[in-house]
């Protein structure tokens, strides 16, 4: 089969499917201004293009951390000014679409919402572009229908995200879907970003299953870190610290020659 052409798709200045690898980094969630300083400025440092950062959050259990809602929106809008990189966030809800249009440069629409067909045609008004994350009981095929949502809304800037499927295994958190990505890139013209972090659900495996992604053609990986992971609010288990970021953005940059690949470079000084 051959690779079908990818369409590249551009979130703020960083072109997402073409011949640059993107990295997207950032918390799980943005948890105060100091905290998403501290990290924007070691991911940028590190090489990430991207960054992101949840401010409405899907939890899982109603007493868990929802996000700091519009009180981040000042905080990203402070930070995105002094880093220059370009932001996506999570979209939950088709009313917060008008508020999120001042503050990301693309909207996240997450793996529970893959199947909300009203937020993807409410997306497909819009002129940013969107990420789609796999439905974690997704098939390839109704992910690529929820992409055609958006399309036929008139917004043709999607990306899909594999962020791992719920399968028969609990060892980790998901099965990494790599087939997926493979797939992907020889049938359809979406670009591709793989998202180990909650794929695996666990940092130690973070690194190698992004190296597997880049492998198998993902166009960028997006990677949740923070300063102090056993403190985070959101998803602590699965993030890279500072350092074990770093040294992932080195194996990359190692591995994408073989790749006929480089690293995406960053516009603007810290
Ligand atoms: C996230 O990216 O923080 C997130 C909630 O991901 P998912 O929708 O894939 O669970
Ligand atoms: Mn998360």
């Amino acid at each position: 089969m051959q690779k079908m052409n990818t369409i590249p798709v551009q979130i703020g200045s960083q072109i997402i499917g073409g011949n640059d690898f993107v990295v997207i980094a950032g918390p799980c969630s943005i948890e105060s201004a100091p905290h998403f300083e501290q990290v924007s400025h070691a991911v940028k440092n590190s090489g990430a293009v991207v960054l992101r950062g949840g401010i409405f959050k899907l939890r899982t259990h109603p007493d868990s951390f929802q996000g700091m809602g519009f009180n981040a929106f000042e905080v990203v809008k402070t930070i995105k000014h002094k880093t220059q990189m370009p932001f996506i966030s999570e979209v939950t809800d088709p009313r917060q679409i008008t508020d999120l249009l001042d503050v990301v440069d693309a909207f996240q629409v997450g793996s529970r919402n893959m199947y909300n067909y009203d937020l993807l045609k409410e997306l497909g008004k819009t002129s940013l572009p969107v990420m789609l994350k796999r439905g974690f009981s997704g098939l390839i095929k109704e992910w690529l229908l929820a992409a055609d949502y958006i399309v036929r809304g008139g917004n043709e800037k999607v990306i899909l995200c594999e962020r791992g499927i719920r399968t028969f295994e609990t060892a980790t958190r998901n099965t990494f879907d790599l087939n997926a990505v493979a797939y992907l890139k020889q049938n359809c013209q979406f670009p591709v970003i793989a998202d180990p972090s909650h794929a695996t659900g666990a940092s130690s495996l973070v690194t190698p299953m992004a190296l597997a992604a880049a492998a198998a053609g993902a166009d960028g990986i997006m990677v949740e870190v923070h300063p102090l992971p056993s403190q985070a609010l959101s998803d602590g288990f699965q993030a890279l610290n500072f350092t074990e970021f770093d040294q992932l953005m080195e194996k990359i940059k190692s591995l994408l020659p073989v790749l006929s690949k480089k690293m995406a470079t960053s516009i603007g000084e810290l």
